[in-house]
């Protein structure tokens, strides 16, 4: 089976309630990008990646499409198997991951569909049918903060990521102090997420000033040395998320104990492929991680519930979705939701959801 038809559209989701928070962006909308391949045996795949805002991380809902352009004409009558195709883009375009993350869930949509099987049964197999997911709360005032803790603890998500940076640092600790006197005793485990946006030295105060609650601290400073600096003093543990640009870095930072943790993000990795290799890195590490993506809607949501089902248990942190912030599905009755703070693992074959085609329009370019 080879890739026959490659098609590339830019879909608008406006974010409910908007705009969504972190320390160094402020987003109202995002672009995502879809892509539909087709096989030369007639069958379709979908992949998708959307950068939450350029300023997340060094990506761009318009260089993913340029990277996607540039890529395509090499694409065709590449086979549908994962490894040939990133050694074929790889032969194409030297990085841009999250741009070929793209064409991989694409084509691990299209083998699932071809074998009869859902994705999770090409990334060795799922370990349970519904993932934990944990809820992010933007940057917002202490109380504000407190009492969305409130609310999402009721509706049962076993986790929460309290959004922090970009302000005075004693804003944040007096936000991290509020949501643990609200979920202080019921097992919710916590996340404080700089986004790269506390300096080592406002890291290493709060550390300091909030020894007795037990959140771990994702992505506080900006750079890897930062967070090498940081290590030996804090008494929290420290997960790497915008840092950990590629298997190699993971290795490292594993190896060399700089980290107690993930956060990432399939498209940031470069797809499902090389996510599966994480996977099996931090497995052997014995590191815990989540299964996210920046932004995205259906599609990127199944492809990180897929592989959210492979982790082994103990070790996943939950699978973060855009999909509370974003108005509808693209598919209308098997698209992604979190119940209850979790997400069932969808059943059809492939990702086992389908674009309403109609919601897209016509694709800004196809080859
Ligand atoms: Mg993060």
């Amino acid at each position: 089976m080879k890739i026959a038809e490659l098609h590339i559209y830019s879909h608008d989701l406006p974010v409910k309630n908007g705009p969504y928070t972190m320390a160094n962006a402020r987003v109202w909308a995002l672009d995502t990008t879809l892509v539909k391949i087709v096989s030369d045996n007639g069958l379709i795949g979908w992949g998708e990646t959307c950068p939450v805002g350029p300023t997340y991380a060094e990506a761009h809902a318009a260089g993913a499409r340029a990277a996607l352009v540039e890529m395509a004409p090499g694409l065709i009558g590449t086979e549908v198997l994962p490894l040939a195709l990133h050694r074929r883009m790889d032969g194409l375009l030297n990085g841009h991951g999250y741009a070929k993350a793209a064409i991989d869930i694409a084509v691990h949509d299209l083998l699932g569909k071809h074998l009869g099987v859902p994705v999770s049964d090409l990334l060795g197999g799922a370990v349970s049918d519904k993932v934990p997911s944990y809820f992010a709360t933007g940057v917002g005032a202490p109380d504000d903060i407190a009492k969305l803790a409130a609310e999402k603890m009721a509706e049962g998500y076993p986790r929460l990521q309290i959004k922090v940076g970009g302000r005075p640092v004693e804003i944040d600790i007096e936000t991290i102090r509020k949501v643990w006197d609200v979920v202080k005793g019921s097992g919710m485990r916590l996340a404080v997420d700089g986004n790269r946006g506390w300096t080592t030295r406002d890291a290493l105060r709060v550390s300091r000033e909030c020894p007795e609650i037990p959140f771990i601290m994702e992505q506080p400073c900006n750079t890897i040395e930062d967070l090498r600096k940081i290590r030996p003093q804090v008494t929290h543990g420290i997960y790497m998320d915008e840092n950990s640009t590629s298997l190699n870095t993971v290795i490292s930072a594993a190896g060399t104990g700089l980290v107690d943790g993930f956060g990432m993000k399939v498209t940031r990795i470069g797809g499902l492929h090389p996510m599966r290799a994480f996977r099996d890195i931090c497995e052997a590490s014995n590191l815990p991680h989540t299964c996210d993506d920046s932004w995205g809607g259906d599609i990127i949501a199944a492809a990180c519930t897929h592989i959210g089902a492979t982790v082994r248990p103990d070790l996943l942190e939950g699978v973060w979705l855009a999909a509370p912030y974003i108005e509808g599905n693209y598919d209308p009755e098997n698209g992604i939701r979190i119940e209850g703070g979790h997400i069932a693992l969808p059943t059809g074959p492939g990702l086992g959801v389908v674009p309403d085609e109609s919601l897209l329009g016509t694709p800004v370019a196809s080859f």
